[in-house]
């Protein structure tokens, strides 16, 4: 349950004690690098909800490891966070004393990961636990680039100087395995019963050695319906450029964590009001606000598709939510490429495609075996038009028909133009029955190199494809055939 409804008494009580520290810790802009030790706020067992029995056994396990081998352990962060907000948590993050080389030989599936800092990942069974050493404060000898972001980050910490490290204060609670105490540097406890999300210390300072905070803050305060604080949301507009600095493949990740979630809608209107979208999706960014009739439903629908498959435990796909998200840029760019500029469709297609995905790998890198599947997608929406003789059955069982249905019907209820009655064909069809097809439709649809669309065209060696398309075509006879050399 969570703390700000269970327990409004014990934290009124601590409330007042807390806003003192709030007030030391914001009035001390530079966070973290103190000379004199603080107390912090202790929270113990019996005035909040956190039990052990809320925590992984892996966690609970190498909490106690780490104990009996004489270090500090602590449960923080995201499982701190949320246990006390009433979520359930997607992960527990572990703190310590122990250096990573202790850490390593403490545990026998342990694995040391992370260029700027190291990171131990342990393995319990099913679980991996990502345990962390406290880092130290940032001083004059950390690496910086131009922009103010940290390069390189490897001093190790006291807990308190490893609170102030962290990006907001809710994630810099402390769940102590000695005596199931919350420990509380930075107001925290506060600042969830405010529901508010707070930079630790100078915002812009923060932002600025990792302007990744800023897709944190507006996804954390989604997650939790909470708001951003008004000092912490102010220079996010500023900042927003910020994020061209950091490695695409970052991004990709943090890509994911906003739009492979229940809040993707809330987090793609957050990171449009604070002008951080364009750098992380340009064209899905012009394309939204250019304002063409379907794009917006369409990246909506997929989003709320996405939530509700992740509702329902149903797998979800990168592929897909990136299929639609550039689809609109991708359907503009074909559009002028054989209309304007008359490229056959299957070379049209094929050089869209490659467009579109080059531009956008300059922000996040997507990663091949996401990228190959999107492009299967675009390229078999043509083929839905041709629906005669060998050609349906064909589709029908291509490895990739089910994704591509999915996004015609996603493109239909976007309400592009005759997508929804050729999505309502393709559904009849997949029970055997195969309706009627509208003459003209046909007859007007233009009709791609049916192969140029199964794989990825560029990579086929396109000659000897068109040889066996022209093959197949010409043994079916009622096919509506087209050659598009
Ligand atoms: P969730 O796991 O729900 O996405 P989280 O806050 O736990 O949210 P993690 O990426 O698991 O996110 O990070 C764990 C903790 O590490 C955070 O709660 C925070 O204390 C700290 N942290 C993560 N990223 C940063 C960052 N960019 N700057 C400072 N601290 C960070
Ligand atoms: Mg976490």
């Amino acid at each position: 349950m969570a703390l700000t409804e269970r327990s409004g008494g014990i934290i009124g009580a601590i409330a007042e004690a807390t806003r003192k520290l709030q007030r030391r810790v914001t009035k001390n802009k530079e966070p973290a690098i103190t000379e004199t030790p603080r107390e912090p706020l202790r929270i113990p067992r019996d005035q909040h909800p956190i039990s052990r029995s809320n925590l992984s056994p892996g966690t609970v396990k190498v909490l106690y490891s780490l104990k009996d081998a004489g270090h500090e352990a602590y449960m923080v962060g995201g499982g701190v966070r949320d246990l006390l907000a009433g979520i359930k948590p997607k992960d527990f993050d572990i703190a310590t004393s122990a250096h990573p080389d202790e850490i390593r030989r403490l545990f026998r599936s342990c694995r040391l990961v992370g260029r700027r800092f190291l990171i131990a990942h342990v393995r319990m069974g099913e679980e991996i636990l990502e345990v962390t050493t406290f880092r130290g404060p940032i001083t004059e000898s950390h690496e910086r680039d131009e922009t103010g972001r940290i390069l390189s980050d490897n001093v190790y910490g006291t807990l308190e100087q490893d609170a102030f490290r962290r990006d907001f204060t809710i994630n810099a609670l402390y769940y102590d395995i000695r005596d199931f105490s919350i420990v509380d540097f930075a107001g925290g406890v506060e600042d969830l019963r405010q529901r508010s999300l707070r930079l630790i210390g100078d915002p812009e300072l923060r932002y600025r050695e990792d302007p990744v905070r800023m897709l944190r803050a507006v996804r954390i305060a989604n997650k939790l319906g909470f708001s951003i604080a008004k000092e912490s949301a102010e220079p996010i507009h500023r900042l927003a450029a910020l994020l061209r600095e950091i490695p695409p493949a970052r991004l990709f990740d943090e890509v994911l964590k906003l739009f492979l979630s229940r809040e993707a809608v809330a987090n793609l209107q957050g990171l449009r009001a604070y002008s951080l979208f364009s750098h992380l999706l340009p064209l899905t960014d012009e394309a939204l606000d250019a304002g063409e009739p379907s794009v917006e439903p369409l990246i909506r629908k997929a989003l709320d598709n996405t939530a509700a498959r992740i509702e329902a435990n149903q797998p979800v796909t990168p592929a897909f939510l990136f299929a639609a998200m550039l689809w609109p840029a991708y359907a503009k760019r074909l559009e002028q490429l054989e209309r304007k500029q008359g490229h056959a469709p299957p070379v049209a297609q094929v050089q869209a495609a490659e467009e579109v995905i080059a531009h956008q790998q300059l922000r996040i890198a997507i990663p091949k075996r996401f990228s190959i599947p999107m492009r299967e997608i675009w390229a078999l929406q043509p083929r839905f038009e041709n629906r005669r003789g060998a050609r349906v059955k064909r589709l029908l069982s291509h490895p990739r028909f089910r994704a591509a249905y999915d996004f015609l019907l996603l493109r239909g209820q976007a309400g592009e133009p005759g997508a929804a009655e050729l999505g309502a064909w393709w559904t009849k069809a997949q029970t055997g029955s195969f309706p009627p097809v509208p003459e003209e439709r046909e007859a007007e649809a233009a009709e791609p190199a049916e192969d140029g669309a199964e794989g990825v065209p560029s990579e086929a060696p396109q000659k000897k494809r068109r040889r066996r398309g022209g093959r197949r075509r010409r043994k079916s006879g009622n096919e509506a055939g087209g050659n598009h050399e």
